[in-house]
């Protein structure tokens, strides 16, 4: 009798990727893209072998974040090429549709498509894969952290209650799905004045810091709200590769460091 084929149960190893680290955060404009593009450009310019997959089916930036719009190419109609810049190997859902273009997938096939833009596409040996997740926890982060061996999970916040609210509920599914929560990351946390260097807390200050200390998660970075980081990021290049020495940037290098 032919034995039965072994169908491999729960989250699996994506290919030649050491390790997946997932960005997310409870809601959408909190800075969660620009946390992941330029924690991958840190991890690169320190010589890691870094991926970043864009996952944010609602609004993929990642494209206009690392100044890329090559579409994927696919030699056999099977493997997905990535597309390459500031050392970063990158996917995007964003580069397969025209970015003006809604994305109309939905329900299983969207759920199907992100988890084949993991499997399928060739990374190549990377130390590291950093996926940006939509916001929430929706379908597709939940299928993808079932599907995936994730090592870990960033929550990115602002120091607004209603964005801390919605990051304890990204933190409990991630805690439920047994992917370990590395830390918190409060983003917008001072406003920081390009012409004279003062400082305002628009959207409130130590909010997230006091979250993380009641969850027990390490807060890993507070990132000002600064327009150097806004320019640097619609530019296509983020401020870590753009402006590395600046005071913005060693927020992120920092992340990066202790990843
Ligand atoms: P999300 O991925 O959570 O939806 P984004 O990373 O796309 O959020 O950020 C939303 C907008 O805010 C973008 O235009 C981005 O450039 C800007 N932004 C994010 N973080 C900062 C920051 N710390 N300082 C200045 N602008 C920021």
């Amino acid at each position: 009798k032919p034995k039965p084929k072994v169908v491999p149960e729960g989250p699996q190893r994506v290919p030649g990727v050491d390790h997946i680290i997932a960005v997310a955060s409870g809601k959408g404009g909190v800075g969660k893209s620009t946390v992941s593009a330029n924690l991958a450009c840190a991890l690169a310019a320190k010589g890691r072998r870094v991926g970043l997959l864009d996952a944010d089916v609602h609004g993929p930036s990642q494209p206009r974040m690392l100044g890329v719009s090559d579409r994927p190419t696919s030699p056999d109609g099977k493997v997905l090429l990535p597309v390459h810049n500031h050392d970063v190997t990158m996917m995007s859902i964003g580069l397969l549709a025209n970015e003006n273009q809604a994305l109309l997938w939905r329900g299983s096939r969207l759920v199907g498509g992100l988890q084949q833009m993991l499997m399928d596409v060739q990374w190549g040996a990377l130390d590291c894969l950093i996926v940006d997740l939509p916001p929430g926890t929706g379908d597709v982060s939940m299928s993808l952290t079932e599907k995936a061996k994730l090592d870990g999970a960033i929550i990115v916040s602002t120091p607004q209650d209603v964005a801390l609210l919605d990051a304890r509920r990204a933190i409990d599914m991630f805690n439920q799905l047994d992917v370990p929560v590395l830390g918190m990351i409060e983003n917008m946390s001072a406003h920081v004045c390009s012409n004279c260097g003062q400082e305002e807390h628009i959207f409130g200050h130590g909010g997230v810091k006091a979250e993380a200390e009641g969850l027990g998660v390490p807060l890993l970075a507070e990132i000002p709200l600064h327009l150097d980081i806004r320019l640097a990021s619609d530019g296509g290049a983020p401020i870590v590769v753009t402006k590395p020495d600046s005071p913005q940037a060693q927020a992120f290098q920092q992340v990066a460091r202790d990843l």
